[in-house]
């Protein structure tokens, strides 16, 4: 874990997260400023910057990941309607928290336009 990281920190329980899943390797929580009406974000445990941080070990979690947006999709009832997944890496790509995430966010029409 790292100390200065937000999201290692709710993950530690030293931060409230509004979690809607966890288990061993990742956990989810709701957006603090939500884009729609279901925005959630899926963590992996372990402190891995960024998609360039990514090792080849990580494979299976970042699929799992996917997976478990998709189950989180159908929970929130956005499934059918459908929703967005997205992954900032980087600063140019709007990251702003060092800590990977998974963004899913649903619940209204989003603008087609990818940024
Ligand atoms: P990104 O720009 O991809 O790094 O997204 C970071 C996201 O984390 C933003 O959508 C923030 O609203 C969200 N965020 C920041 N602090 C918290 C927090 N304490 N609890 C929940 N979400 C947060
Ligand atoms: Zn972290």
């Amino acid at each position: 874990m790292s100390e200065s990281c937000i999201f290692c920190r709710i993950i530690a329980g030293e931060i409230p997260g509004d979690f809607v899943y966890e288990d061993g390797e990742m956990v989810a929580f709701r957006d603090i400023h939500p884009v729609a009406s279901t925005h959630i974000l899926l963590v992996p445990r372990e402190h891995i910057g960024n998609v360039q941080s990514l090792r080849p070990e990580h494979e299976a979690l970042v699929g799992r990941m996917v997976l478990r947006a998709r189950a989180l999709a159908e929970q929130e009832g956005i499934a059918e309607g459908g929703y967005r997944l997205v992954v900032n890496s980087g600063p140019d790509g709007g990251q702003v928290v060092p800590h990977l995430h998974l963004h899913l966010v649903g619940g209204r029409r989003l603008s087609e336009d990818i940024g």
